[in-house]
This record gives C-alpha cells, sequence and structure tokens, in this order.
C-alpha cells in the first residue's frame, strides 16, 4: 500500500497502526490509515481523504458559521480564547493580529478588546460576512496561500486548531513567518499526543491530518524558521489534550532531522492509545450487544461514521437521523439521512442509539423532551 511522505520531514518512512473505513454523510466512503514517520516520529495521517473530500467536506458540513449572531456579540471569551489571549499577552508584541482560519472572528474581537488591531481571513463567504456583521471586523476570504502573501508587518499569526487541518502545514507557517515583522510571532494551538487514558473513542479524526507532540512542533517551527518560545499543554481543557505555541523568527530555518527519542515515543504513545481505543470501542460494541434488535442512529457526523466501522453496529441500523438540514436527504451508506420530525413522527418502539461522545446528556434530554420512551434511549458513553 503507498503511505504518504511525511509532511514534516519528507521522508518516506511512513508506518501505519490504525487503518478507518469510513461511511462519511453525502461524501462515499474514505478509506484512510494513521501512523507515525519512522524518521522523526511525527504522527500524521498516512493515508488521507482526498483533497476533494476534504475540499467538499468543509464546503458542505462544517459549522464554523454562527447560528445565534446576537448570543455571539455578547458572549464572554471561552475557555479557548482566554488560553490564546494570555499567551499572547505574555509573549506577542501589540500591533496587527491576524488569524488564519478566523470563522466568525470571535477570537479577534476579543484580542481588539485587548489592544490589538486586528485582521484575519477564512475559506467560507458566510463566515467572512458575519465577521464584518457581528463583530465590525474585516476579514479576508481565502487561507494562507491566498491572504498572507499580502501582508509583512503582523505582530501575530494565529492558528488556532488549524494547522492539524492542513494538508501542509510547514508551508502555512512559511508563509505566516514572511507575513510577519521581525519581532512577530506566531500562536498555535493543536491536538497533542500526550496522555492516551485522557482522549475520547475516534480520536484519529478523519478531518485531522496531524497530531502533535513537543518535539514534533518544536521541529515543524524551526523547519519553517521559527524558534519556540513557550509551550502550554492543557489535558483537560478540551474533549482531548492540546498544546498551544508560541515561537518568534529565529536565525533562519533547520531542515528537520532523524530523530529516534522522538520516533520512539511516539510509537509508545501510539501502542498505548490504540489499546485504550480498542478497549473503549469494544465497551461500546458490548453495550450495543445488550439492546439487539434494529436501531436508529441519531446523529450524522464522523462518531457515527466510526461507531460503523469499529462495531457491528451498522448492520443494525434502520434509520439514521440528524438535526442539521444540511445532512436531510444524504447518502451514509445505504441509508438516507432524515429529520428528527420525520423520526418522531414514525412512533416505532425501537431504541435510538445517541451517537455522539461530546453531546450525549443533551441529545438524552432532547429525546425524552419529544416523548421517547427512557427504555428507547440508548446511551453510550454515560
Ligand atoms: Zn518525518
Amino acid at each position: 500500500m503507498n503511505l504518504d511522505p511525511c509532511p514534516l520531514c519528507g521522508a518516506a518512512a511512513a508506518v501505519e497502526v490504525q487503518a478507518q473505513q469510513l461511511k462519511l454523510a453525502g461524501l462515499g466512503t474514505a478509506d484512510l490509515g494513521f501512523g507515525y514517520c519512522a524518521s522523526c516520529g511525527h504522527i500524521y495521517q498516512v493515508r488521507r481523504a482526498s483533497d476533494d473530500l476534504l475540499a467538499a467536506h468543509y464546503a458542505s458540513f462544517s459549522n464554523y458559521t454562527c447560528f445565534d449572531p446576537e448570543a455571539a456579540r455578547k458572549a464572554a471569551a471561552g475557555n479557548l480564547t482566554k488560553r490564546l489571549l494570555t499567551l499572547a499577552e505574555a509573549r506577542a508584541p501589540k500591533g496587527i493580529a491576524y488569524e488564519v482560519g478566523c470563522a466568525t472572528g470571535y477570537h479577534l474581537r476579543h484580542f481588539r478588546e485587548a489592544g490589538w488591531e486586528v485582521g484575519g481571513c477564512d475559506p467560507s463567504p458566510k463566515a467572512v460576512a458575519q465577521a464584518k456583521e457581528i463583530f465590525g471586523i474585516a476579514i479576508d476570504c481565502g487561507m494562507d496561500r491566498e491572504t498572507l502573501p499580502g501582508h509583512d508587518d503582523l505582530a501575530l499569526v494565529l492558528f488556532s486548531h488549524v494547522l492539524e487541518h492542513m494538508v501542509d502545514p510547514l508551508a502555512a507557517l512559511k508563509l505566516a513567518h514572511g507575513a510577519l515583522r521581525d519581532d512577530g510571532v506566531v500562536l498555535l494551538e493543536v491536538p497533542c499526543a500526550t496522555a492516551p487514558h485522557l482522549v475520547p473513542p475516534g480520536w484519529f479524526a478523519f478531518e485531522h491530518l496531524h497530531y502533535f507532540t513537543q518535539a514534533s512542533l518544536t521541529a515543524l517551527l524551526a523547519a519553517a524558521g521559527f524558534a519556540p518560545i513557550e509551550f502550554r499543554i492543557s489535558l483537560k481543557a478540551e474533549l482531548y489534550p492540546v498544546i498551544a505555541a508560541v515561537a518568534g523568527k529565529s536565525a533562519g530555518p533547520v531542515v528537520p532531522k532523524s530523530d529516534p527519542l522522538a520516533v520512539a515515543q511516539s510509537k509508545d504513545f501510539l501502542e498505548r492509545l490504540l489499546a485504550h481505543d480498542d478497549a473503549l470501542w469494544r465497551r461500546t460494541a458490548g453495550r450495543l450487544d445488550t439492546i439487539g434488535g434494529p436501531v436508529y442512529v441519531w446523529g450524522a457526523g464522523v462518531h457515527t461514521a466510526q461507531l460503523f466501522d469499529r462495531t457491528p453496529l451498522y448492520s443494525r441500523v434502520k434509520g439514521i437521523i440528524d438535526r442539521d438540514a444540511q445532512k436531510r436527504g444524504i447518502r451514509m451508506g445505504d441509508h438516507t439521512v432524515i429529520g428528527p420530525e420525520d423520526f418522531f413522527g414514525r412512533r416505532e418502539d425501537i431504541p435510538v442509539v445517541i451517537s455522539s461522545f461530546a453531546a450525549e446528556a443533551q441529545i438524552a434530554q432532547s429525546l425524552a423532551a419529544a416523548g421517547i420512551a427512557e427504555r428507547n434511549i440508548v446511551r453510550l458513553y454515560a
């Protein structure tokens, strides 16, 4: 099987440790492999979805736009914004803060309040319009390649949970380097490959092409001409551990080297991660065994694709329900996704499996409120 070369060091030394075949709603089946580089230790998707599939996913199903402008305008800074802002206040000069992939600008408006001039870019025209309308922030439509070359005096370039989605994060950081003034810094946060016992099931996700450690981030930043100033790892701040980094310009780019210690650490991490992940899915499969018979599945997202891949549930599925109107009527495997009204209207006495790790309790509540009998509400994680 052909595995992609390492996006960090370029070595053709990929080792695959987990394969996933995901029936993605509206996008067909993605055949993916996750693993690491046996030369530098970087953890990444060694077989990823095609550029077309990823582009279709982001264009159709990403919900990075805002559904409640009034609430957004009044919202206090969330935990992620606070982490980024405190690191910026400690380490970044004031001037222009520019966020790549800024969505509606909900971080930037707080940076503006803290004294930065702000700008940013996002590929979604809807997000660009909302940034203007909700926060009065003019952002560029596009991504790093289209927008960063037009700048050379930025004080801060921010990548908040963006680099892990990029096919070539090194190229993005090099562009950021060119857009920064001499004392400018890059600030980023990404998923951290640490503490495998803390990650939720299905941590290897098809949109996340990279999983970073302090070692791999150091190498990545160095390759783009940056020297790290500070790292901060948060183990429990999000659904999984994250690492933030702030880095300034160095004397010049450093070509990534082979790193046996980093390779050993990645191998050890992945071994423990896979054991943990397998145990989680076995427990979920066991839970599904106890109910038996046909079921509905609530949620047509990536968690459901993983549930079908990692447990025998798919053959028992009677229907798939999703609240997101964008998913209504599209295909997921052999099923057509239906809306909640359709499902509730059927009044069938069949269990509904809640397919979400993050929103399980909230969905269970709404099902109960809609009159679904408690015995038919299947929680996988509670
Ligand atoms: Zn490598």
